[in-house]
């Protein structure tokens, strides 16, 4: 206290000195004389200079002084930390220095450095969302898993550190492998920042792998809505989660032989088409024409259907209608007594204009099972042949009324859907699509559809009477 007075008195001098000084020195331009109290000096340009420079030092610690004093005051006045904060702001500047230098060591990948000046700075600072990120970052650089972990708890403590903590301890029970507590961890820091990328693609990762197919699919659309997914890749990759039954047949990974393997032991599974035209594309995607091509026999041989022959066609888009009958005889030699096998056959003939071989095709299947899509193909044969317009429009007619035949149905409503989704469009219920004949309405529909036939089939047809009959009789066994 004593001491500060006396710097206090004696900066007010050296001030007081330096101002005399100044002034001497413009008037008399090569001397400076100061006369104070009965004392003269007389000081040349040299001698100023050091006592400008003394004072500047004077001033410093004045400055440096006052800080102190006024530290003792608040001290005196019964804030007890004052001075040991006065002094700690001296420890601040060593810990940041220190904290500098870890960063650099880690930066270098000097990690036992990067950790030794981190301990260093977490000794000076209280800053341990800053310090134990440091040590746990240079402990990782070093290969001490231990003192690693022990940083990224100690971080969990702090909100603004947990997320950093969370993901740290996550990203070292993946390395160890420990696929359990790093899903758990996982979730957690999915819950924090459900638009975190990596945590996303880590989450949907886990699980995957642990068959948690309800919350990958959650992850996945959370994705979506932040935007991480283009809306293709997220259909794609939904349908793949959907289709975890036939999942062998859709790994992107497996071999053909792979795939065909999965397709057998999949010929049962409603997932099994899906996941056939799905791989077939991926294949297309590839240019791998002759693999897409043997998946989709195998699944043809597996459950013949209308998806599989589309993306069969797909592989030669450019083919002229004979090419396609014959690059087709790969399916259509399966299951030739099969409805599908021979509608598609037909079709194919159709657009071949074979139209005498196309009704061999259909055979007697308009007759014993009429659809909509069997009746359509004898008209367009009728047609074909040169029959009358009445021929052509009788069987058009019986097709209005007829059973549409199998289509993708949801199980849940009944929706049917032109093309497989994993989400029923019209209630949402997921993997609820199968193939099979939709339930038809009994009884007269409300339009008067049942009518239309005798419109359109007109009232001098030789066919409609019989056509009223047989599509009455056909409803009754639809039901
Ligand atoms: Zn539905």
């Amino acid at each position: 206290m004593l001491w500060s007075l006396l710097k206090i008195v004696l900066f007010v001098v050296v001030v007081a000195v330096a101002t005399v000084a100044t002034g001497l020195l413009i008037d008399t331009g090569d001397a400076v004389r100061i006369s104070y109290g009965g004392w003269e000096f007389t000081l040349g340009p040299l001698q100023a200079f050091i006592v400008g420079v003394l004072a500047l030092v004077l001033v410093w610690l004045f400055i440096k002084a006052v800080g102190l004093l006024f530290a003792v005051l608040r001290f005196l006045n019964g804030d007890e930390t004052a001075i040991s904060r006065y002094f700690d702001r001296n420890r601040a500047a060593r810990g940041y220095q220190a904290l500098s230098d870890g960063m650099l060591a880690l930066a270098s990948g000097e990690g036992r450095l990067a950790l030794i000046k981190a301990q260093r700075a977490a000794g000076y600072l209280d800053q341990p969302e800053l310090t134990n990120l440091l040590i746990a970052q240079a402990a990782e650089v070093a290969g001490d898993t231990k003192k690693a972990e022990v940083a990224y708890k100690a971080m969990l403590a702090e909100p603004r550190t947990r997320f950093v903590g969370i993901r740290g301890l996550l990203q070292q029970k993946l390395a160890q492998g420990d696929r359990e507590t790093a899903l758990k961890l996982a979730e957690k820091a999915f819950a924090m920042k459900p638009r975190h990328t990596e945590t996303q693609n880590t989450l949907l990762k886990l699980q995957s792998e642990s068959a948690d197919w309800k919350g990958a699919r959650a992850t996945l659309d959370a994705q979506r809505k932040s935007g991480a997914l283009p809306k293709d890749v997220f259909k794609r990759r939904d349908a793949v989660m959907a289709l975890q039954e036939a999942k062998g047949v859709v790994d992107e990974d497996a071999s053909i032989e792979a795939r065909e393997a999965a397709i057998a032991a999949n010929r049962l599974s409603p997932d099994l088409i899906p996941a056939a035209v799905m791989a077939a594309r991926s294949y297309l995607q590839k240019r791998e024409k002759k693999n897409a091509a043997r998946v989709l026999k195998k699944a043809w041989d597996a459950q013949p259907h209308p998806d599989i022959a589309a993306a069969f066609a797909e592989i030669e888009p450019e083919e002229t209608p004979a090419q396609r009958v014959k690059r087709f005889r790969l399916l259509t030699t399966i299951h030739p007594e099969n409805p599908e096998t021979q509608q598609l056959q037909a079709e194919l003939l159709i657009a071949a204009e074979d139209f005498p071989a196309a009704r061999r095709a259909i055979g007697d299947l308009p007759v014993k099972h009429p659809t909509q899509r069997a009746l359509a193909i004898m008209a367009a044969v009728e047609r074909g042949e040169g029959s009358d317009d009445a021929t052509v429009r009788a069987w058009l007619a019986k097709a209005l009324t007829s059973p549409r035949g199998p289509q993708w149905c949801c199980d849940k409503c009944q929706a049917i859907h032109a093309t497989w989704g994993p989400i029923c469009e019209n209630c949402g219920g997921f993997d609820t699509l199968s193939w099979r004949e939709p339930v038809e309405v009994s009884g007269p529909s409300a339009t008067g559809a049942e009518l239309m036939s005798l419109y359109i089939a007109g009232p001098k047809s030789p066919l409609s009477e019989v056509d009223a009959e047989s599509s009455s009789s056909e409803d009754s066994s639809a039901r």
